[in-house]
């Protein structure tokens, strides 16, 4: 692959911070859209330099090819790997919000990124939990079978082992949610 003159390390002392993607991995209505806002206007707030990639989102453009059978939702995840690696190359902080719920597709997201550069996030609600706040109505229509394979009630969700941060989105605020985040890049910038 050629090599640009101006890479990473160049553009991330223009910015004064190093490129990261924190990957936000959980069922739906766990809370990655809503921690993911929240965390970028706190670093926006900080001056840094930042871009959520959401998985929703991106289903309506790059990936509107991409349905939810498993080899769609692989190809999904691989995509938005590829686009956040591009994306902190740039030295931007990144922000990916998408299910991923399978270990493989994530371990195969980490592999493409230097060490350290890939933050595996579990958002983690008891499906229950979930399944009330149902923001989007979405599991409702799972449960009449009007969603298939919906990750949680007919599609497997695959727990992180070993996720650089656990966020129990049950237990936790938003607000405390943003603090551990935080705290996790303060100790690493
Ligand atoms: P996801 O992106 O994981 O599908 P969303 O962020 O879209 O989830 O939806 C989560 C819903 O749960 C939102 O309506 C949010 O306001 C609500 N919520 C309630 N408590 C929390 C919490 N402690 N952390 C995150 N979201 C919460």
């Amino acid at each position: 692959m050629t090599k640009s003159t101006i890479d990473k390390s160049t553009r991330e002392k223009l910015y004064s911070q190093r490129g990261k993607v924190f990957w936000m991995t959980g069922l739906s209505a766990s809370g990655k859209t809503t921690i993911a806002d929240a965390f970028e206007k706190t670093l926006h707030e900080s001056r840094l330099r930042t871009c959520i990639l959401d998985g929703d989102n991106l289903r309506q453009g790059l990936n509107k090819d991409l349905g939810f059978v498993e080899a769609d939702r692989i190809e999904n995840n691989r995509r938005v790997a590829e686009v956040a690696k591009l994306m902190i190359d740039t030295g931007l902080i990144v922000i990916a919000a998408l299910i991923s719920p399978f270990k493989s597709g994530r371990d195969a997201a980490r592999a493409i990124f230097e060490k350290g550069d890939f933050v595996e996030v579990y958002i983690d609600a008891p499906l229950d939990v979930a399944e009330k706040r149902d923001p989007k109505g979405l599991y409702k229509k799972a449960r009449n079978g009007e969603i298939p394979n919906f990750t949680g009630i007919d599609g497997s969700y695959e727990v992180p082992e070993q996720p650089e941060l656990h966020l129990q989105t049950a237990e936790l605020t938003v607000e405390q949610s943003v603090q551990r985040l935080i705290e996790y890049l303060n100790a690493r910038l």
